[in-house]
């Protein structure tokens, strides 16, 4: 008997591959793929465009995984919080907000993550560890079989549990599946990256993938951001804007900046006006996301006040500034609340 292999762990080239040493065409890859993302099939006996012969071996080497869904919760706004179960235990989560007339899917990268940001609760527990690729692209899959119309399905976003920069590999190769021709056919403007800063690897992402890219930055000076964010003592602000500026962006976009607005923290008309003197050099958009509390939490969220005059800084010097009211806070679905309760 045969270890089978899962059909999402490969890329179409490497399907090619492995299809060569059993002797079968390489054209029989973008048909199998085509019938698992473009359709999805969860069993080789339903393409029927494969010869008999070919839809009697493969299941016997082949397997197509799919995530086990636990739960899926319904918030007052409309966003739903998927749980989905992973074959060791593991638990992550993925958060489908809407928008007008379409679906944005906010999909995890690692179970936990072991970055320790001080306001976000997913980092509270450290790193269980990292998906692999047919995991990832699996929360994707799992969302859209349960859509009315799948083709609602228009953005995806990294910027649920984990830092995808730390699994970059098993990133990389989910984000060429998503957006592959014989994939799930995302086009790369529809999907977009945050990173908590690992400079080295936005240089090397800007060079593998055509993605967008979010940048959490939460902070104007070093201390602060060595407070908050631990990260930034490897790669501090001045490293992490740097690899910014050498992003290669298609025309017309720009990178996101995430700042977390905290009372007292980092929230002042200085704080405001430094981050836009620190962003000049950059194409830059900026959403600020007044802090989700959560039990526990040693933080909290700037009156509407303040978070309103920040903006007002922002916007005064010419930045495009939205402030992001998370949507799901009820169910814990909101940036930085996801830590699955089981
Ligand atoms: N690890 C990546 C991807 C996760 S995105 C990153 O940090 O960018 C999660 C976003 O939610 C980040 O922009 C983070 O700054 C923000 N966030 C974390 N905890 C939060 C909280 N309690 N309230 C509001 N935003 C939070
Ligand atoms: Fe990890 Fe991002 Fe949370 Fe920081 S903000 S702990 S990097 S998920």
């Amino acid at each position: 008997m045969f270890v089978r292999q899962d059909v999402k762990s490969f890329t179409e080239e490497s399907l090619v591959g492995w299809l060569g040493q059993h002797d079968i065409s390489p054209y029989r890859a973008g048909q199998i793929l085509r019938w698992v993302y473009h359709r999805g099939a969860y069993s080789f006996s339903e393409m029927t465009d494969l010869s008999k012969d070919l839809r009697g071996f493969l299941p016997e080497r082949l397997s197509i995984s799919r995530l086990e869904t636990r739960q899926v919760q319904t918030a007052k706004d409309g966003s739903r919080k998927y749980l989905f179960r992973l074959n060791d235990g593991q638990h992550v989560e993925s958060v489908l907000i809407p928008e007008p007339g379409r679906w944005t899917l906010c999909i995890s990268s690692q179970a936990g993550c072991g970055l320790g940001c001080k306001f976000c609760l997913t980092g509270r527990n450290g790193l269980a560890r990292n998906l692999e690729p047919s995991e990832i692209i699996n929360q994707v899959c799992a969302v859209r079989d349960d859509l009315l119309d799948p083709s609602s399905l228009t953005n995806i976003v990294f910027m649920g549990m984990g830092e995808p920069l730390a699994n970059y590999k098993s990133v990389v190769q989910a984000i060429r599946i998503i957006t592959g021709n014989n994939g799930l056919q995302f086009s790369g403007r529809k999907v977009t990256l945050s990173t908590a800063g690992l400079a080295p690897r936005i240089e090397d992402l800007g060079r593998d993938v055509r993605v967008g890219l979010a940048v959490s930055l939460n902070a104007t000076d070093n201390d602060t951001r060595d407070e908050l964010m631990p990260i930034n003592r490897t790669y501090p602000i001045e490293m992490l804007l740097s690899a910014c500026r050498d992003f290669p962006l298609p025309p017309r976009r720009m990178i996101t900046f995430e700042y977390v607005l905290i009372a007292g923290v980092n929230d002042t008309p200085g704080d405001a006006e430094r981050l836009a003197r620190l962003l000049r050099p950059l194409r830059a958009k900026i959403n600020l996301i007044p802090f989700n509390p959560y039990e526990g939490a040693e933080f909290k969220r700037p009156e509407e006040g303040v978070v309103r005059a920040f903006q007002k800084v922002l916007l005064d010097r010419h930045y495009t500034t939205i402030v992001r009211r998370s949507k799901g806070g009820d169910i814990c679905a909101a940036c930085g609340q996801l830590l699955p309760k089981i």
